[in-house]
């Protein structure tokens, strides 16, 4: 069984540990120093968007272990999905509720701030994380195909970026904006050309409005995760296998062999561990940028 300590108790224990390395004159290697959250620190609050499954919940998780209070959010049908989510935050601790807004309506985004606001307290990180992914040839797209993934992970994107910002600068003490963009926002993959164009988008829209969100030391990042092992993976890996006669799970499991320097398919805490940093004081001079996370497939 691997050797596994809590980083809490290995911080509750770094007195002890101290005394031990001046007897002995060694520091064990494995010993890390964590400082004590500030209080600042132990009550900020996070909006995820898209949070009840794959990489939002482990987003929502992660965040709430680093001190934050979470709402959870996602679409009506995946209430039962962000319950179970906000219970485990609640199990951490933290506080957390969900509320159900489909992040294309702009509307519904702003119910979404509001409600954060008067349950959790001032805001200070929003993630848009939702998107949708559909794998089709270019010629096949119909009008509603590139409308509705615009709709989602464009609109959805402006939507939380802008409601979030407004409500930050009324606080007037900064902010973090994150956005979920991928790797196709720098090398598209065939069959996925309006997912990836609407990423770009996300990369581009984070860039200039990190320009213009500098002065209210409100800082906007988005993250590049590469192929995640998650529910849209695997829609992509079933339509991309039927396209080209390839059976369930074979698709991402080629792709992960010959496109993945490390190796391995993602999973979402591969992304949330970057999630966390940009939600973090330790990002604070870092804005404009788009993270890759992929383990090594494209790099910029
Ligand atoms: P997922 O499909 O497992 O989860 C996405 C969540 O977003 C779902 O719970 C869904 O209900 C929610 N959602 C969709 N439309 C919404 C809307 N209009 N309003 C509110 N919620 C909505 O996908 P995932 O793999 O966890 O992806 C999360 C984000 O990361 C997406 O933006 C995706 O494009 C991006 N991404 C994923 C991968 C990957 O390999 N899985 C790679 C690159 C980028």
């Amino acid at each position: 069984m691997p050797f596994r300590i809590h980083p809490k108790s290995l911080w509750q224990a770094t007195s002890r540990l101290a005394t031990v390395s001046r007897v002995t004159n060694q520091t064990p290697h494995w010993i890390r120093q964590y400082a004590a959250p500030t209080m600042e620190q132990r009550n900020r609050t996070a909006i995820v968007t898209g949070s009840s499954r794959g990489i939002g919940k482990a987003i929502a998780l992660r965040l709430a272990q680093d001190g934050y209070d979470v709402c959870v959010n996602d679409v009506p049908a995946n209430k039962s999905g962000a319950e179970e989510v906000v219970s485990e935050i609640k199990g951490m601790g933290r506080k957390s509720f969900s509320y159900m807004a489909d992040v294309s309506n702009l509307q519904e985004v702003q119910g979404l701030v509001e409600a954060s606001v008067s349950e959790l307290g001032a805001l200070n990180t929003m993630v848009a994380n939702a998107g949708i992914a559909q794998v089709k040839a270019l010629l096949d797209l119909t009008e509603q195909d590139l409308r509705r993934m615009f709709e989602v992970n464009v609109y959805g994107v402006y939507n939380c970026y802008s409601t979030a910002a407004k409500q930050m600068i009324k606080q007037g003490n900064g902010g973090k904006i994150l956005g979920a963009a991928s790797i196709v926002a720098f090398k598209p993959f065939a069959l996925l050309s309006h997912y990836s164009a609407s990423k770009w988008a996300v990369r581009g829209m984070t860039q200039a409005f990190a320009m213009e969100m500098a002065t209210h030391k409100i800082t906007v990042n988005a993250y590049a995760p590469g192929i995640v092992g998650t529910a849209m993976w695997d829609l992509i890996d079933e339509e991309l296998g039927k396209m080209k006669g390839a059976k369930k799970g074979d698709t991402i499991k080629k792709y992960s062999s010959e496109l993945i320097a490390l190796g391995r398919t993602s999973v979402p805490e591969d992304v949330s561990n970057t999630v966390s940093f940009l939600s973090s004081p330790d990002s604070d001079y870092m804005t404009g940028q788009t993270i890759v996370i992929d383990g090594g497939i494209i790099f910029t």
